[in-house]
């Protein structure tokens, strides 16, 4: 039956999940390890050690970090929230960052009454996951532009455009893979979980790309209220 379906697609899901948490995590413990195995013997220099070790401990924090994100209870709490605070917000956040490396910001927001539904620390998650994708795009600086409007009376449409890299066509489907990265030091969670949350919040996003032109990133998210019983499965 389709749910039989969808439960097995699920178990795969977790599987998939779970081998890839394996792997990321067993890296940088055999790497620990054999920096300790190394200073044991006395050989070398312990501080250089040391400063590796700290690092793939940090490694490993941030992407249990992330992952908490994904294990947090599937009810969580839904209020009305401006959509337009939200993104100005982490804007601000993010743009002294995005100053040090080139890269300005410019915002189109010119909605009414631009309330959300939503879990506002998870929303701003996603925000802060597609502008960062955007700036790391973006090595040599340019223009990220983020635009929000209402497409239907109860839809609005976010948008995050951005001058970067792009995405070559045959890796496009990978994006969004547990742990796919291209990054040295990308984790490859943030376009997984920023999916997640917007379904959970009844929305979707489309991702379009072109190799050295830039990415454009539209994300949909109803303006409607909270459905109780939807609430009650967790399932929103
Ligand atoms: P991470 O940023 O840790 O690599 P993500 O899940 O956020 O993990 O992104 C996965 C991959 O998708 C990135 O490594 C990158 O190759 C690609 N990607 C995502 N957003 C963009 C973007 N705006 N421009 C170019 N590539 C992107
Ligand atoms: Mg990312």
């Amino acid at each position: 039956s389709q749910e039989m379906l969808q439960q097995s697609e699920k178990l795969s899901v977790a599987g998939q999940l779970a081998a890839g948490i394996a792997h990321e995590i067993r890296n940088p413990i055999t790497s620990v390890k054999g920096f300790l195995q190394l200073m044991q013997t006395g050989y070398g220099e312990k501080e250089e050690y040391m400063e590796i070790m700290t690092s793939e401990i940090d490694r490993i924090e941030i992407i249990l970090g992330e992952l908490l994100i994904l294990a947090k209870p599937q009810i969580t709490k839904y209020e009305q929230a401006n959509a337009q605070k939200l993104l100005e917000h982490v804007v601000a956040l993010l743009g002294t960052q995005g100053n040090l490396h080139n890269i300005s910001i410019s915002t189109d927001f010119e909605v009414e009454h631009p309330y959300i539904d939503c879990d506002e620390n998870q929303i701003k998650q996603v925000f802060i996951n597609f502008i960062k994708n955007s700036m790391e795009a973006m090595p040599q600086g340019g223009e990220i532009s983020i635009e929000l409007q209402r497409i239907e009376e109860r839809m609005l449409r976010i948008c995050f455009i951005d001058q970067g890299c792009g995405i070559p066509e045959e890796i496009l489907e990978k994006i969004g893979q547990p742990f796919f990265t291209t990054k040295e030091n990308g984790t490859g969670l943030g376009f997984m979980i920023s999916k997640k949350i917007i379904e959970d919040h009844g929305g979707s996003m489309t991702l379009k790309s072109k190799v050295d032109e830039g990415t454009v990133i539209e994300v949909f998210l109803p303006t409607e209220p909270v459905n109780e019983a939807h609430l009650t499965t967790g399932k929103r």
